[in-house]
């Protein structure tokens, strides 16, 4: 789970441009170490290593989040939704929820979903959460409120109250895709309806969830 750059916050913050990153991975010499870093980074997911999907984030999806955030005047609610995806998930507000949680009971990380509460309690010690369990985090806060708008205020207010790299066009954007922006429809359930919807059993293909659990629990964990 420690395989990224953690080069978000230095970007959010203007300490670092994408231009000079992208001209340190270009220069093999004196860009050693960032190109070490990212090359291991694609351990994380076991596909093969390769620079140019580093650079996709750097640069296109960057761009994508800046890119929305400009042109899009609701780009911090629901309602800046491709039609699709408000349609499909207002369809399925009269689904049974699982579970339903306040405010305080995501920010006590008080669910009874242990890889949630850890991505919680990781933003909130260290305040960055890994990129794979963000877009975990954002999926399952969808399914916890009957009102979809509502879920989608508070995952706004938590990602930014917490993340270091928080109010940025990113952060949008991430939250945004969660509800279906940036993406596709995908095969209709319950409660998600079209948007797409990601389960543990996808985390534990992808990673060691006892381990990640274990770091956030004895805070080692970046
Ligand atoms: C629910 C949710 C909330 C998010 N909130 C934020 C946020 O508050 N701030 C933020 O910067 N990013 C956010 N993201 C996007 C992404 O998770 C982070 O950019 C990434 O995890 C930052 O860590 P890193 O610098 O170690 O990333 P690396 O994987 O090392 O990537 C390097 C850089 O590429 C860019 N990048 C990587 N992935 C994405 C992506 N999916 N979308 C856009 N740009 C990307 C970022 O500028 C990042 O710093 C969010 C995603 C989701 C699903």
């Amino acid at each position: 789970m420690d395989f990224q750059s953690d080069l978000s916050p230095y970007l959010h913050f203007g300490q670092l441009s994408p231009l000079d990153i992208i001209e340190e991975v270009k220069d093999a010499e004196d860009g050693y170490a960032l190109r070490a870093l990212v090359t291991q980074r694609k351990k994380l997911t076991g596909t093969e290593v390769n620079l140019a999907d580093f650079l996709e984030e750097l640069i296109v999806r960057r761009e994508l989040g800046m890119n929305f955030c400009y042109y899009n005047d609701d780009y911090d609610s629901f309602a800046c939704l491709p039609t699709w995806a408000k349609a499909t998930l207002l369809n399925h507000l009269q689904d049974p929820r699982e579970r339903q949680y306040s405010l305080s009971d995501l920010e006590n990380a008080a669910t009874d979903d242990p890889y949630w509460n850890a991505a919680q309690k990781q933003m909130m010690n260290t305040g960055k959460m890994h990129n794979y369990m963000r877009m975990y985090w954002g999926k399952r806060v969808l399914a916890w409120f009957e009102n979809v708008e509502e879920a989608y205020e508070v995952l706004v207010y938590l990602n930014n109250k917490y993340s270091l790299d928080g109010r940025d066009a990113n952060s949008y954007a991430g939250v945004a895709w969660c509800f279906g922006k940036h993406d596709r429809p995908w095969a209709e359930r319950d409660i998600y309806g079209m948007v797409r919807y990601m389960n543990a059993n996808g985390l534990k293909r992808k990673f060691d969830m006892k381990v990640y659990l274990q770091k956030v629990e004895s805070g080692d964990v970046r």
